[in-house]
């Protein structure tokens, strides 16, 4: 595995701190590297493996696919992306989707449309866009714009003009920001790379009348809170507030690259045939894979499951920060979780849990991030608990 390591550092661009591991296979909630090494798998490849590994449904509906078409562009239609398509709108608030690869792609055709819209109902002036301050929204020069973090930023400008950030979780920082000029407001309803923090129902649902009276498109970013991970299909339904568009992304196709923009159909018109396009977007592949993914959610009642066990892992993630000084917070919904730890402890809680075969990930600074597949069980849950206490305690 040494070898490839080194490899893997002289061949493929260092934009990744990537953990020396070569993964190699998986089976339901584990993985296996190179060496044999066996790992509890609470990462999911960020939060984007629900079904887990090998997964029958999905492996099963991949192949028949592929050997009957996997790809043909949107030139021409393909079932099950209309499939999907029908899926998606018949279970969320929304009448129209544009499909894509990528949570940012998914950003940038939501900060398209709103421009366009915006623009074709109110004029050329409108093009403003307001984001909060620690969001994350991907790593195009549009997403990383709206994204409200300077370190994502530097040395890329000049970025987008025209955006501004507000603090979230602060209304009155928004009202200050809003103008005739504001043509969009982008957020997260927990900002996840952030740090796993929630928004408050009241921010939100003010945003939401704030949009209203001034004429202004409200995206939700769920590229992570999105299909299935916070116990409901998407975070907004549990909010009960609907945004204009939602981007969605990471979990769609249950690890095949796929995302979505979605949006009413007042909006959705405002985009014309040739004015937005993906090559890839709607690949028959990743549309029976994103229609398995639903169908495990929604009729076989995978949504269920995340509730219980997000209920399990919130209350064991409780007991262990009464136990240990270092863990300050517990947050998050469903199977997003996150405990904030001191900064310094960190990075070495994350290698001693791998070494000991557990993952898990940061979020911002200081938040350990569980986001295990939806798949999980509480036997699963506690054994990820028992490596994390074990670590904690060496750490400490
Ligand atoms: C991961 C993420 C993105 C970016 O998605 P990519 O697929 O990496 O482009 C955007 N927004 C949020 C909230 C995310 O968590």
């Amino acid at each position: 595995m040494k070898d490839l390591v080194q490899d893997g550092k002289e061949y493929i661009m260092r934009t990744y701190a990537s953990f020396p591991i070569v993964m190699d296979r998986g089976e339901g909630m584990y993985l296996w590297d190179k060496e044999g090494n066996k790992y509890l798998d609470f990462v999911s490849g960020i939060a984007v493996n629900l079904l887990g590994y090998d997964n029958e449904k999905l492996k099963n509906a991949v192949n028949e696919q592929f050997s009957k078409i996997h790809h043909c562009s949107n030139l021409y239609l393909n079932e099950p992306n209309i499939k999907l398509a029908e899926k998606i709108v018949k279970n969320t608030s929304f009448d129209k989707v544009f499909f894509c690869n990528s949570g940012a792609e998914s950003m940038e055709a939501a900060l398209k449309l709103a421009r366009k819209y915006a623009n074709k109902n109110y004029g050329e002036e409108k093009i403003e866009i307001i984001t909060m301050k620690d969001s994350f929204h991907g790593r195009t020069i549009g997403s990383v714009t709206v994204t409200g973090q300077t370190k994502y930023q530097e040395g890329f400008g000049p970025l987008l003009p025209g955006v501004k950030n507000a603090i979230y979780n602060d209304i009155d920082s928004v009202k200050e920001l809003v103008n005739d000029k504001t043509c969009a407001i982008v957020m997260e309803l927990v900002q996840g790379e952030g740090g796993i923090n929630p928004g408050k129902p009241e921010f939100v649902e003010e945003i939401r009348k704030i949009c209203d009276e001034n004429n202004i498109v409200l995206i939700f970013d769920e590229v992570q809170t999105g299909i299935g991970r916070t116990g409901d299909l998407f975070l907004y339904q549990r909010y009960e507030i609907e945004p204009d568009i939602l981007c969605t992304a990471k979990g769609l196709a249950g690890g095949i690259p796929m995302g979505a923009m979605m949006a009413k159909s007042e909006i959705a018109k405002a985009f014309e045939p040739g004015n937005h396009a993906s090559t890839f977007g709607g690949n028959p592949l990743a549309s029976v894979a994103a229609l398995v993914v639903l169908e495990e959610l929604i009729d076989n009642n995978l949504l269920d499951n995340v509730k219980k066990q997000g209920d399990i892992l919130n209350k064991r993630l409780n007991e262990i920060k009464d136990k240990f000084d270092i863990v300050k917070d517990v947050r998050g919904f469903g199977l997003m979780q996150g405990i904030e730890v001191e900064q310094d402890k960190l990075k070495p809680i994350l290698e001693k849990a791998a070494e000991k075969g557990l993952l898990i990930i940061s979020a911002g600074t200081n938040v350990i991030r569980f986001i295990p597949p939806l798949i999980v069980n509480e036997e699963e849950i506690n054994k990820a608990m028992e490596i994390l206490e074990e670590s904690l305690k060496e750490i400490e």
